[in-house]
């Protein structure tokens, strides 16, 4: 007989799947047991995937059994990618996978803000400014009064000691936000649909030489030793923070368990005064929830009477429990509690649950056939009573009583809706950006990721009691090296195109081949696609068509454009006309081992770039490249003959081919050779070449880069729109072969500049000033001497980032720095 229906329409609390059906083994399921007996939580706020203390959050988690959770305000998208080419928005998407992957070990929750990670910031005046202060501080009042932490602990104070702007606006939001979450009158428009929310204390996550330089001794705070051991997972909190920790791949964060005692401190920031302990008075028992002694009880006996080897046994009371739970009128901890509670019944009974499809890209208006199985891996009978799939065409009305080991077993058809919302990274979903992302679902502000487009539910009967398992519709596949492979299903446009390439760069009176790569979703599909251009620039043909007859296929098509004096720079856009529907969608697929793979679409939309040359400028260049970037591509687009080089000697007889040499970023850090080949450019110049030196940083130099004396610093300009001003307008190369003007350094990228030298010789001319707001002005950014016959160049301007987004000015500027060996 069933007595009750239980609904968890829609669990919050976030759990991470690399599979459907995860299920706890006997010492996990002893831990969410004791989990489920503590009602508490703490949030852990900073600025970026990295500035978490995984120690903090595993210790929280696994020896306290709080609700955990880590606020990192951004998604760490102005860094640098150490495992492939993504930037910017694509990078922020692999590191938000980085962070889940992170919390599915130390077991805490991800929530971020909209802050857009907009590169290095020195002061939180800049960042806050940025980003917009009342935004973000709106978003962090959010996230602590949806998830009701009762302590908060920041990664950086709020003084700026020893740390930057990101940092530190991390630590005054926080702050702020503690004072703010509790009060009616902050942010009232969000209490449609939550409610206010006071914790009780926030501490800052000391470190000793900060504190030491605050002169506080770190004998008065509050200590706790995050190198204690777990005996039910085998290892100490320290080390399972470094497997977490060792999954911020992209920023090649690798660590090292430690095995040894680690203490940390804690330095209250605000709040009621502590003595002992961070949850000093916060009643962390049931007697927090209203009426909710018998559900105390249930859970309290499940946890005495757990048998490891017997899990099913406790599922009476377990099932019980969930019952009384659902009668309490605490959402909050209904809710997170009946999760919990659920994943553990799953685990106790031994279920394995799936829905799973043959293919992991779904169109609006297709069909699909879903499987789905279920078994019981214990003695306990239970009744799947249906399988309901979202959009399926058949009920799924079963009433099967499971046998032990044996797998029930349905397939279904289901039919993707023509509206249904293509999948995309919620935050990227409204397009273009800048240093906020645009969220207009106050409900999505927050969440780590978009939720799955397709559940399966799974209707049983246990002990008398309806359970309901919402598990999401997986992709299913075996890989003959890597196993069984289970992948998100992402629904998309019926067919997408590509470009070869997201800038094209034109010579006056010249054409270029654009090329786009057409792919479809639907068995049948016919079409046709177009380029269009906002500026009347000639493209042929005007169309094709296309005709594809199967899933899945992928078509190459080649365009020219032709440029002539009338148009100039501008954007370039695909669009299919599919029965006379446009569509204009690319698909980028992000695909690492460590992470979920992810699918992100853009609008199908590539920047065209004119350049005119009119004069003649050097044409062979050697470029050795230093920590990688994509400048040597670009001038080879432009009719530049560039050689790279990336670990070779670099000898005279070499260099005898070539009229400009440019080390990349950071070469003379990263190109070993250079410690003894370093004399041969410097001879290379003294015979008339010229010689352009790309940022290095102060780390150790294989090589002085200067044939005089220049010291690199920690300079740098990061707004990039600060003033400029040109030091000196009459240098040839401020007017060969282009006239630099004050416009050219419009619409620059995330920075202008970084590690200029701050001391250089007299022979230097400096032939650019700029600054950050509040601060000297600088001009080290760009330094000229000529060396006997030649030229050497020092540069901190960031062409490695201007020139692959297509920044015109920099593009000139760059030109007219190859050309500075050319005397008009
Ligand atoms: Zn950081």
């Amino acid at each position: 007989m069933t007595k009750r229906i239980f609904l968890l329409l829609l669990i919050s609390v976030e759990v991470i799947l690399c599979q459907p059906s995860e299920s706890l083994n006997s010492s996990e399921i002893k831990i969410a047991l004791e989990k489920l007996n503590t009602l508490g939580s703490v949030l852990y706020i900073a600025a970026h995937p990295d500035d978490e203390n995984t120690s903090f959050l595993s210790y929280f988690n696994y020896a306290k059994h709080l609700r955990t959770g880590y606020l990192s305000l951004t998604r760490g998208d102005g860094g640098q990618n150490l495992i492939g080419d993504e930037q910017g928005d694509l990078l922020g998407v692999i590191r938000t996978q980085e962070l889940l992957q992170a919390r599915s070990i130390d077991g805490a929750e991800q929530f971020f803000t909209r802050a857009v990670d907009f590169g290095y910031s020195k002061t939180p005046e800049e960042t806050l400014r940025k980003w917009g202060k009342e935004e973000i501080l709106s978003d962090v009042v959010w996230v602590i009064r949806k998830f009701k932490p009762d302590v908060i602990v920041t990664r950086f104070p709020t003084n700026g000691v020893g740390t930057h702007g990101h940092h530190t606006a991390s630590a005054l939001l926080a702050v702020e936000a503690f004072k703010l979450a509790g009060k009616k009158d902050a942010f009232p428009e969000q209490l449609k649909y939550v409610e206010t929310w006071q914790p009780k204390r926030i501490f800052w996550n000391a470190w000793t030489p900060a504190l030491n330089s605050m002169g506080i001794n770190s004998d008065t705070l509050i200590t706790i030793n995050f190198g204690e051991y777990n005996n039910l997972l085998g290892r100490s909190y320290t080390e399972i923070s470094a497997l977490s920790r060792s999954m911020h791949k992209s920023q090649g964060f690798g660590a090292s368990g430690r095995r040894e005692n680690l203490y940390n401190f804690f330095l209250e920031l605000d709040g009621e005064t502590v003595k002992n302990d961070l949850f000093d008075g916060i009643d962390l028992s049931w007697d927090r929830v209203d009426g909710s002694e018998n559900v105390a009880k249930l859970l309290s006996e499940a946890n005495n009477e757990y048998d490891f080897e017997n899990p099913s046994a406790i599922l009476p009371l377990l099932v019980k429990a969930y019952s009384e739970l659902q009668k309490l009128n605490d959402k909050y901890w209904v809710k997170v509690k009946s999760a919990e509670l659920l994943n553990v019944i799953k685990s106790c009974a031994g279920i394995w649950a799936e829905a799973v499809t043959e293919e992991n890209l779904l169109s609006p208006r297709s069909e699909v056939k879903v499987s789905a199985g279920f078994v019981v891996r214990s003695d306990v009978p239970i009744t799947l009573k249906s399988i309901q799939i979202d959009y399926q065409l058949k009920d799924s009305t079963l009433n099967s009583i499971s046998v032990k080991g044996e797998m029930i077993s349905v397939e279904r058809m289901i039919s993707i809706p023509e509206n249904a919302e293509y999948s995309q990274p919620y935050w990227l979903a409204e397009g273009n950006h800048k240093d906020v992302y645009v969220v207009n679902d106050q409900n999505l502000i927050g969440q780590p990721k978009t939720d799955y487009p397709l559940y399966a539910k799974f209707i049983t009967e246990i002990n008398g009691d309806e359970i309901e398992f919402r598990i999401p519709v997986f992709y299913r596949d075996n890989d003959r090296v890597d196993g069984e492979i289970y992948k998100r299903i992402e629904i998309v446009p019926e067919a997408i195109v590509n470009f070869d390439k997201g800038l094209y760069l034109i010579k006056n009176n010249d054409e270029k081949e654009i090329k786009v790569f057409v792919r479809n979703f639907k068995d049948q599909l016919n079409g046709s696609v177009q380029l269009i251009t906002d500026d009347g620039w000639k493209i042929s043909p005007p169309k094709y068509d296309f005709n594809f007859t199967d899933k899945n296929q992928e078509q190459e098509f080649i365009f020219t454009i032709s440029s002539s004096n009338n148009n100039h720079s501008g954007k370039i856009k695909a669009v299919l006309d599919i029965d006379g529907k446009d569509l204009s969608k690319s698909l980028v697929t992000l695909d690492y081992p460590h992470i979920q793979p992810q699918t992100v679409l853009f609008e199908a939309e590539a920047k065209v770039l004119k350049l005119k040359f009119e004069k003649e400028v050097p044409r062979k260049i050697a470029y050795i490249m230093g920590s990688g970037d994509k400048i040597p591509e670009l001038l080879t687009d432009l009719g530049f003959s560039v050689d790279v080089f990336n670990k070779e000697s670099i000898t005279p007889e070499l260099l005898k081919n070539y009229e400009v040499v440019i080390t990349g970023i950071r070469a003379y850090n990263t190109y070993q050779r250079l410690s003894t080949d370093q004399k041969n450019l410097l001879e290379f110049v003294r015979n008339g070449g010229t010689l352009i030196v790309h940022y290095n940083t102060l780390g150790d130099l294989f090589a002085d880069p200067s044939p005089y004396k220049l010291k690199i610093s920690r300079d740098r300009v990061t707004e990039e729109d600060s003033p400029v001003t040109i030091l000196n307008p009459s240098h040839s190369v401020m007017n060969y072969p282009y006239k630099i003007s004050l416009k050219d350094f419009d619409g620059w990228n995330q920075e202008r500049g970084l590690y200029f030298p701050n001391e250089w010789d007299e022979k230097f001319i400096p032939l650019l000033g700029m600054n950050d707001s509040n601060e000297a002005l600088m001009k080290g950014s760009l330094l000229i001497t000529e060396y006997d016959k030649g030229v050497f160049i020092y540069t901190g301007i960031s062409f490695f980032r201007q020139l692959p987004a297509g920044v015109e000015g920099a593009y000139k500027l760059f030109i007219n720095l190859i050309s500075a060996g050319i005397n008009e």
